[in-house]
């Protein structure tokens, strides 16, 4: 009897573990054809200063995909990683973002930012190479080599989890980022595995405190000395902290009395299509 349904188990296993690698060649297939057919699309987060301009803007990604309707992020970036499309995808919300950035700095002015998510695969790509990445990177008059205090509006965000892994060229690759104007977040702060020290050892201009530790934020609570705690030792280093997930006043009335630089969540906004982006109030009431 055992042995029987033993052998059941391995079989349905067998069975889900082909499932799952047949949805993700579709899904991969799916990617690719997204990409051709522009079925890709960006959403801007505002990210509102401690007076409440909103003059940053988080670009996310969102698929709409012909038959099974809007898809998330989530369900799709970790595939087009593995696939490397990410790389093509990468590049296309790097000029998407560009595109939205020149628009939002004529309607809402020339301090405008728009942060980008960035892969690592983007980062270290061996297709295209640091360089060009970093071309494409670059805004208005075009060349390399800006000095870093003409702000290029482009943030990159990369996540914690990849820092993890920086080896010397792509702590150069960071280098040369803010050496042409574009600043540095690094993405979901506290839910990976690096130390504090690794933040010391990278220029970095933002940190934004991941959306679990905002959410569960509370007067009593640990996420309150933790969040309190970030925000201090970011000063110190002279890092700028942005929270993400803020989701009603209470949050941010204890993220602005900690010192917190910018908020992000739905209490102020969710993430908006461009023509509503261009037209959210710059001036917010916090
Ligand atoms: P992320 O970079 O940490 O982005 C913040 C996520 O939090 C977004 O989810 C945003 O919609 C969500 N969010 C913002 N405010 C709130 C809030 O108040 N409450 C809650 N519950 N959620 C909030 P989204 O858009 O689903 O993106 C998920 C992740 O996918 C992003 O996390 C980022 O890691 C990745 N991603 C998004 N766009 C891109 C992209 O263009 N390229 C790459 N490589 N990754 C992307
Ligand atoms: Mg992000
Ligand atoms: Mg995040
Ligand atoms: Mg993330």
């Amino acid at each position: 009897h055992a042995k029987a349904s033993g052998r059941d188990c391995v079989k349905r296993f067998d069975w889900k573990l082909k499932q799952a690698l047949l949805d993700k060649v579709e899904l991969i297939k799916d990617i690719n054809k997204a990409l051709k057919n522009d079925e890709f699309f960006l959403v801007y987060q505002p990210i509102v200063d401690r007076e409440g301009k909103a003059l940053k803007f988080e670009a996310l990604i969102r698929w709409n995909h012909p038959e099974k309707g809007l898809i998330s992020p989530d369900e799709f970036i970790s595939a087009a990683e593995e696939s490397g499309l990410i790389v093509d995808i990468g590049g296309w919300v790097i000029q998407e973002a560009k595109a939205a950035l020149s628009k939002l700095q004529v309607a809402r002015g020339p301090d405008v930012q728009i942060g980008v998510n960035v892969s690592p695969l983007q980062l270290l790509n061996r297709r295209e190479g640091a360089d060009v990445f970093l071309s494409s990177l670059i805004t208005g008059s075009g060349e390399l080599n800006r000095s870093a205090d003409e702000k290029n509006g482009l943030v990159v965000e990369i996540t914690e989890n990849l820092l993890m892994e920086m080896d010397e060229r792509t702590r150069q690759v960071l280098m040369d980022f803010r050496k042409n104007g574009i600043q540095v977040a690094l993405d979901d702060f506290g839910t990976g595995y690096s130390s504090l020290a690794y933040i010391m050892n990278y220029d970095i201009d933002f940190l934004k405190i991941d959306r679990s530790f905002v959410q569960t934020l509370s007067p009593e609570s640990s996420s309150s000395s933790l969040c309190e705690a970030i925000i201090n030792m970011a000063h110190k280093l002279k890092i700028m902290v942005v929270a993400e997930g803020v989701e009603t006043k209470q949050q941010a009335d204890l993220l602005l009395q900690y010192g917190c630089d910018f908020l992000q969540g739905y209490y102020f906004a969710k993430p908006l299509r461009l023509e509503e982006a261009l037209l959210y109030p710059i001036q917010k009431e916090i």
